[in-house]
């Protein structure tokens, strides 16, 4: 038994380090089983399933990081009309999801009031709960969307490092970026907001990341999402990985972008804060795709985003490169995740799948 045992009460950072450094596979099991029996324990075995629409590729902002960030030229816009919209989420009912989630880039050709319309017709039209995720607007925006009927809205922080965040997310010209300050916001107008980080950017260590996990805990967050950082070519962050990785040129403790790390950190963040609703990513789908989101249910999560974008527009919204499943029919996607929750033994949440508190 180590010195840090799993299933011990208000996990340490010193804890989270240790597990973080762990590579000992039968040692590791103690981490899965914890973070697997805290999710039993304190939200069930149901899994959400909330249906993902990409309402626009469009984008304003230069993220180090992302395929759709502004200055890439190489793909093409679209921003997709409020039937199309409203078509999936008839599908997302169809489909028995509780919720309909609309991401999208930081798009201000995303009007306040159309957006405010659509959200009240999709509330109207098929009571399913609504998650935003359209990045940095403002508090006007935000609050208007609320009174429409959304009732949850996601913005990850990405790194809590401040340096490594301003080199990896670039402030728009005279305005600083502090999404900490934005997810107060969202807690104050009464959504449930959800944050979230990418693993194994370059610059990031294992103590970012515990102080990543402390600040979940401290945000008393409701969702939070972690995925691993996949490098794409077409932007700086992706080029500056190649070369990093190409000369061996790491800082100290650098994480890795790898299945294994985004598993412990689902698996410590579910020890941090057992009643989140924790999804198994698409990008942790794809660093495995025979069982990566298999492990991530099986490790601390307990909702998955199946994609509802016609494909024709999915193909567009390459955040990083070969997004999985991007040229499967949405009624193939489900079908593939209620089998899979099937062999797991778990079953399709029913209702919106809030948060229990
Ligand atoms: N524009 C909104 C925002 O910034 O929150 C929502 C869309 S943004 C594409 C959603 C998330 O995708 C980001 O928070 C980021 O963590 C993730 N993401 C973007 N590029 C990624 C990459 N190359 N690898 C892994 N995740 C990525």
């Amino acid at each position: 038994m180590s010195d840090h045992p799993a299933s011990r009460e208000g996990l340490s950072r010193d804890d989270v380090l240790y597990w973080l450094r762990e590579t000992d596979e039968a040692r590791l099991e103690e981490l899965w089983r914890a973070a697997d029996d805290t999710r039993r324990l304190w939200v069930g075995d149901q899994v959400h399933l909330r249906g993902l629409v990409e309402l626009s590729n469009y984008c304003v902002r230069g993220c180090t990081y992302c395929g759709i960030r502004a200055g890439n030229r190489g793909i093409e816009r679209y921003r997709l009309p409020a039937g199309v919209v409203l078509e999936c989420a008839r599908k997302a009912l169809e489909f028995g999801y509780g919720t309909l989630v609309m991401q999208s880039g930081e798009d201000y050709g995303i009007e306040t009031e159309w957006l405010a319309d659509v959200v009240h017709r999709v509330k109207e039209q098929t009571g399913l709960a609504i998650t935003l995720s359209l990045g940095e607007r403002p508090r006007a925006d935000l609050a208007a969307w609320r009174s429409a009927g959304a009732d949850r809205y996601l913005l990850r922080f990405e790194t809590s490092d401040d340096a490594l965040y301003r080199h990896i997310h670039p402030d728009l010209p005279g305005q600083v970026s502090d999404r900490l300050a934005d997810l107060r916001t969202l807690q104050e107008l009464g959504y449930e907001a959800g944050t979230g980080i990418m693993v194994g950017i370059p610059g990031q260590t294992y103590a970012t990341i515990a102080d990543d996990i402390e600040l979940f805990r401290g945000f008393d967050m409701d969702m939070i999402g972690i995925g691993p950082y996949l490098p794409h070519p077409a932007t700086p962050l992706g080029e500056e990985f190649a070369r990093r990785a190409a000369a061996g040129d790491w800082v100290a403790d650098q994480t890795l972008n790898d299945e294994l790390t985004t598993c412990k950190v689902i698996a410590l963040t579910r020890l941090a804060r057992p009643d989140a609703n924790l999804p198994a990513t698409t990008a942790l789908s794809l660093v495995n795709k025979s069982a990566g989101r298999a492990h991530g249910l099986q490790r601390g999560a307990n909702v998955v985003m199946p994609n509802l974008t016609p494909v024709r527009e999915r193909t567009k919204y390459e955040i990083y490169p070969e997004k999985a499943t991007v040229y499967e029919s949405a009624e193939a996607i489900n079908a593939g995740i209620v089998a899979l929750l099937d062999t797991l033994g778990r079953t399709v949440g029913v209702g919106a799948g809030g948060r229990r508190r």
